[in-house]
């Protein structure tokens, strides 16, 4: 053997040009140009390959969008098969037939009130897209309800990157740079149980979570259009699941005083947590919806944001009313992404994802119990298909470790010598698999996850 094949020299080329030329999201480019990087060539079922050969399990389904494993042959064909007859039109005064067969389905699939759809790119766009209905909605009403100007959002939230939905995020280690430039809202607590932001201890700590909240709909509600939140579970805030009956309480007060409950299910849509929707657990009915990330089961870059008649009408007018929506983006209904969203629909049902999933989420269930054995796991934390395992120096007090250990990232590089892909969400090791994962496969998973963090704390 040659200590240069062609394979190799192919990945130190792309390395370098990489290197030189991309800037990569949420990442500090000074470590990434430092280290050696992986250059993924191909993917198949829950493996991706890079150009040297290796092939790694992806444990977090590429940024939580994979459902069915990568390039699943149903969905890769219904993409061939859109692309050889349109690439892509514009729905600005045109239509096409995957958008609107899709946005058939996606009512269907939805709660029954929400029976419009509008489509975009990115699930910041379609959270975004949601606070500016909202707020054009009440305009539309008339000049009554000209007071309410503002969103109620919680504490570590997270909806996407973009400046309206960077206001109503809150996790601090990405948001607070932007402050400056944000509209305002109104900030309340979210139910972080392992450190509660008031300081509470179950049993009874439930209801005054949601006293805050309702204080603050019963002496602003004038103030405010609507409120927004991720469902059952926070994501990027570090996988953190709400008490039972939380959502459906909320949801109850937000009908009560007369403001819109924006439900964000870019993360918990489509199997995420167990059932099709994270709403289903306390069967919620939102105002609107915003889905996007295993959309097309991870394939192509879609979004899309629901709502109601009622709202839907608000903005029906003569055109010299200017009630119309003034908002779109150039691949808004894209066939091609379309399509492959009723092809990922389709695997749900041929494949009986959600069926097979139950018992592989009681499994994980019971395997992640096995964390405990490890001294640094403060908190294990999961809802189905979501799971954060929150390391920390000192369980007892909760402690974090320093920064600069950087001990999420330490266990990921662990990860990647055992052949898992992973990406931590700081000290939080996310375990979020394609949900078309075997139970061996699981396994794997969990093992090397828990022999990746006893050598990640084991260094130095
Ligand atoms: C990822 C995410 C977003 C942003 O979606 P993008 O497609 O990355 O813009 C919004 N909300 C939640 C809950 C998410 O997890």
């Amino acid at each position: 053997m040659t200590d240069s094949s062609p394979t190799d020299r192919t990945e130190t080329d792309l390395e370098r040009l990489d290197k030189q030329t991309l800037w990569h999201p949420f990442t500090q480019m000074k470590e990434w140009m430092e280290s050696p990087q992986l250059v993924i060539e191909r993917g198949r079922g829950v493996y991706l390959h890079d150009t040297r050969g290796r092939k790694y399990l992806d444990g977090v389904s590429s940024l939580w969008a994979n459902i069915h494993g990568h390039s699943h042959p149903h969905i890769v064909r219904a993409i061939r098969r859109q692309l050889d007859r349109l690439d892509h039109s514009s729905l600005l005064g045109l239509t096409n037939a995957p958008a609107a067969q899709l946005a058939g389905k996606l009512v269907e699939l939805t709660p029954p009130n929400l029976t419009r759809v509008f489509f975009s790119d990115d699930g910041a766009t379609a959270v975004e897209i949601a606070l500016k209905m909202s707020f054009q909605y009440w305009r539309n009403r008339g000049r009554r309800w000209d007071s309410k100007k503002t969103f109620v959002a919680f504490s570590n939230a997270y909806h996407g990157d973009t400046l309206g939905s960077v206001s109503v995020g809150g996790v601090r280690l990405f948001h607070e740079v932007f402050r400056p430039l944000l509209f305002p809202t109104i900030r309340v607590p979210y139910p972080y149980c392992y450190r509660c932001p008031l300081g509470k201890q179950p049993p009874n700590c439930e209801i005054d979570q949601l006293q805050e909240f309702e204080q603050v709909l019963r002496t602003r509600h004038r103030e405010i259009c609507g409120v927004v939140v991720e469902p059952m579970i926070q994501g990027a805030g570090g996988m953190v699941p709400m008490p039972k009956g939380f959502l459906g309480k909320l949801a109850e007060l937000t009908r009560r005083f007369g403001v819109h409950l924006i439900l964000d299910e870019v993360a918990t849509g489509f199997g995420r947590t167990g059932r099709m929707l994270a709403l289903e657990h306390e069967g919620v009915q939102p105002d609107f919806l915003a889905l996007a990330k295993g959309i097309t089961g991870g394939t192509l870059p879609l979004a899309a944001t629901l709502t109601s008649e009622e709202i839907f009408e608000s903005f029906l007018g003569e055109y010299e009313e200017f009630k119309s929506f003034f908002h779109g983006h150039t691949y808004t209904g894209n066939p091609l992404a379309c399509a492959a969203a009723l092809a990922n629909l389709e695997v749900f049902s041929k494949e009986k994802t959600l069926q097979k999933l139950q018992g592989k989420i009681r499994y994980l269930t019971k395997a992640l119990r096995r964390m405990w054995e490890l001294p640094c796991v403060g908190d294990v934390r999961q809802l189905g298909f979501m799971a954060g395992i929150e390391l920390v120096r000192d369980r007892g007090s909760s402690q974090p470790f320093p920064v600069g250990r950087r001990m999420g990232h330490r266990v990921v590089l662990q990860a990647r010598r055992r052949g898992v892909l992973l990406r931590p969400l700081g000290d939080t090791v996310v375990l979020m698999p394609p949900l078309s994962i075997t139970r061996p496969q699981l396994k794997t998973m969990v093992e090397v996850t828990y022999n990746s963090i006893q050598a990640a704390w084991e260094e130095e």
